[in-house]
């Protein structure tokens, strides 16, 4: 509080005390002007819900009541109505087709459950926990009703937030599914578990008095109402006051202490009993699918690529949107701060606090196409073929999400993608390494620099802490130099071919239209940055010789989760430009630079591989931008005395010295080709420890390309790998 003008903290005050006017909350737009219209609006304690192009004016979307209304005109914010949206005053009836409140006699959430329960012996209810005004928090079990340490948890949650209608009907949805049509050995293999309604009593507020209630319904000390239910667990609880307020009046309030809230107790108590290995927390809305970490900007999961197979990439989304007329054909996945930092957060907590695979669905885009003239936001049409839209495009990750429990090594997401192995994710200018979670630590790098130079270092662990299945590891190399990297122990190394950062010298890269060198740079003294709709190429780079190719870049982005049609796509060509496809895409806010890896398998032996990055509006940045190999034979040569060693590698030459130390007995010596031909079999006497690889023996010149070098002796076996990239063949 201390850093704030007395002025503002006047206003937060009066903010604190708006909670009379609860019952008027209807939504409102506001221009802002960029990040920091935003950020002023976080932390004045508003949830943008919203962004949008309004007359080609950024336009935030939020809730608002007359007094917080009033206080952003003080405050220079232009607040007007949202156009099309429906009027929230006619909608706090508990009279609707589909929708239900949770306490209606017959029909409520409530009374709906303990009927299943009743008729269907493959559903039980159970309360795990009172909210603030008695109610019940109540977990569904389906299956089995008793709880077996042998079969893994699933858990799905609904309504954190109280109007987020939607997000509640998915999830008695998915309980009538998963009871009446989930596969039965699979229903017998696990724990799964449904709490549709996290906060009752705000659930309820909003049907019979406000239809806008985002919180729960406890009573502060200043006379406001409610604690978020979603920025109050205890996981980087309070980190700033942009990803949670501190005052009570805010729709983003923490709460006076992590977990104060008796919803949330409920919910951790449950976790201590049956700790889930995968979770979807759904909300609405954006068309997103967000996991941890949403605290900093930036921050990457140690199991980022468990995540990304089950939510998918903004290349190969997990869940499509099909509610018609919907600006979005699917959800953007991707860490949570891509939408904008939170703490206190259900998914960061669940993750951190049992390694759980936790996912926030934001349901819907929010609609619709601007011909279409219509627009709900939090209040998503009462209608069953609609609300069934919703639920039928989220239905695969559900299912996914329940079948990688078994084994979430084996994860297949639902459009295809399993995570990756242990690898390097970034060689340089750090160094990042995805290993296996049971990694002993710590490790050392060993790192061959751009002069060539060997040097020996002890990767620092900095990464937060271990996930589930992998470790992140990172070490700062860039006043290394380093070009190439071996992960000792771990059988990882892997080479630059080409880096890259818009530095002066550099060989010439294509900048098209807006591209343009930035001091705003990661590394050295310049980045590359783009913000219209252009295209920047990099040179021809040779990768003949080369297998398991990838692309390292490190990137930023001011994109907004709220306006996802803004995208960098990302092409790679494996013959010179003539032929491109699309790599990777990405959409979304990022403002802190982060390293992404994207594999190549068509630039595997490609004479011209080339990447090139078309901006889709998205202001980018983009640095380090470089084409690596896992197969890398820098370190071969550097074998302790003993080893075997060739006279160069790659082969420019036609001729090869193979060596080793000099042993008791002849040595076997075996060439194959890639494939695993043997080439040749031949056995050395000792003394001698040579053996020449004429490479036109018999009139025919060896065609370029990867070779296996085996020498047998004494017992010992070396092997290496052989390039030959000799001009002219
Ligand atoms: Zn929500």
């Amino acid at each position: 509080m201390a850093r704030r003008a007395p002025g503002l903290l006047a206003l937060l005050l009066l903010v604190a005390g708006s909670g009379l006017s609860a019952q008027e909350l209807r939504l409102a737009q506001v221009p802002v002007s960029g990040r920091t219209g935003l950020d002023s609006l976080a932390r004045l304690g508003f949830e943008v819900a919203d962004v949008r192009m309004v007359a080609g004016q950024l336009t935030a979307v939020i809730v608002v009541s007359t007094q917080t209304e009033r206080l952003l005109g003080s405050r220079g914010f232009a607040v007007a109505a949202v156009a099309g949206a429906p009027p929230p005053s006619a909608l706090a009836a508990d009279t609707f087709k589909v929708y239900r409140s949770f306490d209606k006699p017959g029909t409520g959430i409530r009374a709906t459950l303990a009927a299943w329960a009743a008729a269907d012996t493959l559903i039980h209810v159970d309360s795990i926990g009172s909210s603030i005004e008695g109610r019940p928090v109540l977990a569904v079990k389906i299956g089995d009703s008793g709880d077996s340490p042998a079969r893994p948890n699933v858990l799905f949650i609904g309504t954190h937030h109280a109007r987020e209608w939607v997000s509640t009907e998915v999830a008695m949805r998915l309980i009538r599914w998963l009871a009446d049509s989930l596969p039965r050995p699979l229903l017998a293999s696990r724990d799964i578990w449904v709490i549709p309604v996290e906060n009752p009593d705000g659930y309820q507020y909003t049907f019979t008095t406000t239809r806008l209630w985002r919180k729960n319904r406890r009573p502060n000390a200043d006379g406001t109402f409610g604690v978020d239910p979603n920025r109050n667990y205890p996981a980087f609880w309070g980190a700033d006051d942009a990803g949670s307020s501190p005052m009570p009046g805010s729709e983003i309030y923490r709460g006076p202490a992590p977990a104060s809230e008796p919803e949330t107790q409920a919910i951790m108590a449950f976790h201590a009993a049956h700790p889930p290995v995968l979770a979807i927390s759904y909300h609405s809305y954006t068309d997103l699918v967000l996991y941890p970490y949403g605290f900093r900007y930036g921050e990457l999961a140690p199991d980022l690529t468990v995540f990304q197979a089950l939510a998918g990439t903004d290349l190969q989304p997990g869940v499509r949107d099909s509610v018609p007329a919907s600006t979005l054909s699917a959800y953007h996945p991707g860490p949570g701060w891509t939408l904008y930092t939170t703490n206190g957060e259900y998914t960061d907590w669940a993750y951190r606090a049992f390694g759980a695979f936790a996912f926030t669905a934001e349901l819907t885009s929010g609609c619709c196409t601007p011909d279409s003239g219509f627009y709900y936001g939090f209040v998503f049409p009462d209608d069953s073929a609609l609300v069934n839209h919703v639920f039928r495009d989220n239905l695969p990750l559900a299912l996914a999400v329940i079948a990688a429990a078994g084994d979430p090594t084996a994860t297949l997401g639902p459009s295809g993608l399993r995570p990756a192995a242990q690898r390097i994710e970034s060689l340089w200018p750090e160094t990042r390494i995805s290993l296996a979670a049971t990694t002993p630590a710590p490790f050392s790098l060993t790192v061959r620099t751009a002069t060539g130079q060997i040097v020996t270092r002890n990767a620092r662990a900095d990464s937060l802490w271990r996930g589930r299945l992998r470790t992140s590891w990172r070490s700062d190399v860039s006043t290394d130099g380093a070009r190439a990297v071996r992960v000792d122990g771990a059988g990882l190394a892997a080479e630059l071919v080409t880096i890259a950062g818009a530095e002066e010298g550099e060989p010439s890269w294509s900048a098209g239209g807006t591209w343009t060198r930035t001091s705003d740079a990661l590394v050295g003294r310049y980045a590359w940055y783009g913000s219209g709709n252009d295209t920047l190429t990099s040179p021809i780079v040779d990768l003949r010789g080369r297998t398991r190719v990838w692309l390292q870049f490190w990137t930023k982005y001011a994109g907004s989760g709220f306006a996802l049609q803004q995208r960098g796509q990302v092409q790679f060509s494996p013959d010179s430009g003539r032929t491109w496809s699309d790599v990777a895409a990405l959409a979304g806010s990022a403002p802190a630079w982060y390293p992404l890896r994207v594999d190549l398998p068509t630039g595997a032996g490609a004479a011209g591989g080339r990447v090139r990055f078309i901006d889709r509006g998205l202001p980018w940045w983009l640095d380090a931008v470089g084409v690596a190999t896992d197969s890398t034979a820098v370190f071969q040569l550097l074998a302790a005395a003993g080893g075997a060693d060739v006279s160069e590698n790659p082969v420019r030459s036609d001729q090869v010295v193979i060596s080793w130390a000099a042993g008791t007995t002849p040595a076997r010596v075996g060439i194959y080709t890639f494939m695993g031909e043997r080439l040749i079999a031949t056995s050395v006497p000792p003394p001698n420890n040579e053996y020449v690889w004429d490479l036109k023996a018999g009139g025919r010149r060896m065609p370029n390309g990867a070779y296996l070098v085996v020498v047998q002796v004494d017992g010992r076996v070396f092997r290496r790998r052989l390039f030959l990239t000799r001009a002219g063949t």
